[in-house]
């Protein structure tokens, strides 16, 4: 093992762990706000540009510490500007983020886990199966080095990349306040969204904590036998109890919750299903976003446009707000669910998932 994969990383630390940190070296607590600073709002890039603090703290510091921890394995930019990075961690994995700029925003989607154990049917990430969860400095490390490689500011973050953020809560929520903190990152924490397949109790403890982040839903049907038939998670989690879960997020937080719903041909959009969409929705302060399916060679098709119009056309009724996603960065394969880490692949890969996940601890 090198000495990068033995050192402690700064990225990702709260104020609270550099001040026991500092300690011990026997320095002054006002040290680990200015580290912090340094670390996750100005993002310098090495401890020498840490200007205010003594250089021999500075020297100190680089001698026990790493700011970071991922290495940049490749890096493809799409003909649309969305560029896709494969990191390497130091364990040896390899995930993904996506840069999305827009004209009045810069979003990147980041990976909370290695694979994905939820084996949802459509989904590129599950074909790898859960490999490991990343820790709160890898996750935030993916916004800093993205940030510092576009020379953008990111002004939205969302938790759409691989893995299940719900499944890998504490470290998620703790990198989330690193990227909402003024003195961190600095994203307004609305702008920063967790999108879960459905894992209900997490939503109750979200709810619970009154976190300030945004919450998205995965739902992808309005029937619990359909979202059975392409989500796993639903044998553990009923559709009634997802909505039950979302009704008391909505009560208690008063904020809107986004429900994804990826149109999968001759699937879920005929009639029923938006009547069905209708009706369990309308009750909920929600907004529907309508994904198209990115092509994961998993034998699902996006519906044409003449197909899907009866079932917009019923929508057009809902109380609640409707989006269609674009697609961003499909040339290069960096569109939802079509996160998928080859460099890992040694098995060959079933076109369908036919067996369960192994249960999921919650
Ligand atoms: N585990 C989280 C994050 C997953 S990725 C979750 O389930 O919400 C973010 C979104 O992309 C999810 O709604 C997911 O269901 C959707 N998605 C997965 N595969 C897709 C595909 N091939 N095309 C379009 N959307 C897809």
């Amino acid at each position: 093992m090198s000495d990068v994969q033995t050192k402690p990383v700064l990225i990702g630390k709260t104020q609270q762990s550099l001040r026991e940190i500092l300690q011990e070296m026997g320095q002054p607590a006002y040290r680990a706000n200015q580290i912090y600073k340094w670390v996750h709002h100005h993002q310098v890039k090495s401890f020498d540009e840490m200007s205010n603090l003594p250089k021999t703290l500075r020297a100190e510091l680089a001698e026990k510490f790493h700011l970071g921890n991922l290495t940049m394995a490749t890096r493809e930019v799409s003909t649309d500007g969305t560029i896709k990075y494969l990191w390497k961690t130091t364990g040896n994995h390899f995930m993904e983020s996506v840069f999305i700029p827009e004209e009045r925003r810069n979003t990147i989607c980041i990976s909370s886990q290695v694979g994905c154990a939820l084996g949802c049917a459509f989904c590129a990430t599950a074909k790898m199966g859960f490999l490991v969860n990343l820790t709160c400095s890898e996750i935030v490390e993916q916004v800093i080095r993205v940030q510092q490689d576009t020379g953008e500011k990111i002004t939205n973050v969302v938790f759409m990349g691989m893995g299940e953020p719900f499944l890998n809560y504490s470290r998620v929520i703790q990198a989330s306040h690193i990227f909402s903190d003024p003195e961190g990152l600095a994203i307004a924490a609305k702008k920063i969204t967790i999108s879960t397949v459905g894992v209900v109790p997490r939503i109750y403890q979200f709810t619970d904590e009154s976190q300030p982040f945004s919450l998205a839903i995965s739902l992808h049907a309005s029937r619990q036998d359909l979202r059975q038939s392409i989500m796993p998670i639903a044998d553990k989690f009923s559709l009634d109890q997802l909505m039950d879960s979302a009704r008391y997020y909505t009560f208690n937080s008063k904020k809107r919750i986004t429900f994804e719903y990826v149109l999968l041909e001759d699937i879920n959009h005929s009639a029923k299903d938006a009547k069905g969409l209708i009706s369990i929705l309308s009750p909920l302060k929600c907004k529907l976003n309508l994904i198209p399916f990115n092509d994961t060679g998993l034998g699902f098709r996006t519906p044409s446009a003449e197909k899907i119009k009866p079932f917009y056309d019923i929508l057009e009724g809902a109380p609640f707000t409707i989006t269609l996603r674009k697609n961003r960065g499909n040339d290069i394969s960096a569109a939802c669910g079509q996160l998928y880490s080859k460099e890992k692949m040694t098995e060959k890969t079933p076109r369908f998932i036919k067996s369960r996940p192994t249960p999921i601890a919650t």
